[in-house]
């Protein structure tokens, strides 16, 4: 029988979206991290402008998770101008969004993500990456997708001065606790 509660539905979608600026130098507000997506150093010329460590792929799952709890999004759970985020893994903010995936008797069907980064190609890291959140999210790697795609030299992302991830993700209830 259908409820009232949206929190008792079967199954939550949930979207996530991130960018972040790639720099060569120079100085910000923010610190020049090493590009690391999906918790993989990749190596590039280039650095990330961001106050925790800047994965913008963990950061664009940590959002789908909690878009999928309608839940605040990680700018509001973990503020950027917080001293203890500085250089923060962004492994803990997955975490943090996983307990609350937990706690309100989900788990993790199923997530698809889209990398859109112009160099270097993703396509090498692709399966680190995978594992990575497959761990994270307590699934099978063959639940966890990702794409790498060019910025097709055009725009921010095409002239390589950023780095973008879309993210959606699937939560299924826990029949334990249905
Ligand atoms: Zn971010």
């Amino acid at each position: 029988m259908p409820s009232a509660n949206p929190m008792i539905s079967h199954i939550r979608v949930g979207h996530g979206y991130d960018l972040h600026r790639l720099e060569a130098g120079g100085t910000g507000e923010q610190a020049l991290r090493p590009l690391i997506l999906g918790g993989v150093r990749l190596e590039h010329d280039k650095g990330v402008r961001a106050h925790s460590d800047g994965d913008t792929l963990l950061h664009a799952v940590t959002d789908a998770l909690l878009g999928a709890l309608a839940e605040p999004d990680i700018g509001r759970l973990f503020p950027d101008n917080d001293p203890a985020h500085d250089g923060r893994d962004s492994a803990d903010f997955v975490n943090a969004a996983m307990n609350r995936v937990r706690a309100a008797g989900y788990a993790v069907g199923n997530l698809d993500c889209t990398v859109i980064l112009q160099r270097p190609r993703l396509a090498g890291a692709r399966d680190r990456i995978r594992a990575n959140l497959a761990g994270l999210l307590g699934v099978d790697i063959g639940s966890v997708n990702v794409k790498g795609k060019s910025g097709e030299h055009v725009g921010p992302v095409g002239e390589g001065r950023a780095v973008e991830a879309h993210v959606v993700v699937l939560l299924v209830r826990c029949e334990a606790q249905s």
